[in-house]
């Protein structure tokens, strides 16, 4: 396997930012990629804390806000049946975030 990780290459906080645990590569999903926008779903197995964390990559670089959440992967995938998240909905997460 030589492929690159691309939350790596993202520069993404990697590590936990409830116990400063490395995330295992496992511990990582890619929940939605749509032009230059990436929502990641982080679950830290060390103490059970989950981050959500949207990237925009836009041509001055990329920019990335993590929220913390409550959701299980088991939630998300009920989530992701019913509804796709589109990228107007995390530039509005992002917006909402920026402003407050
Ligand atoms: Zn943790």
């Amino acid at each position: 396997m030589s492929s690159s990780n691309p939350i790596q290459n993202l520069h993404i906080a990697t590590k936990c930012p409830m116990c400063d645990a490395t995330y295992d590569k496992e511990d990582i999903k890619v929940i939605g990629k749509k032009d230059g926008a990436l929502s990641v779903y982080l679950n830290c197995r060390h103490c059970k804390s989950s981050v959500l964390v949207f990237v925009m990559i836009n041509p001055v670089g990329v920019t990335s806000v993590s929220v913390p959440t409550d959701i299980t992967e088991d939630d998300f995938e009920k989530v992701r049946k019913n509804e796709t998240i589109d990228c107007d909905d995390v530039l509005e997460m992002y917006k909402f975030l920026k402003d407050n």
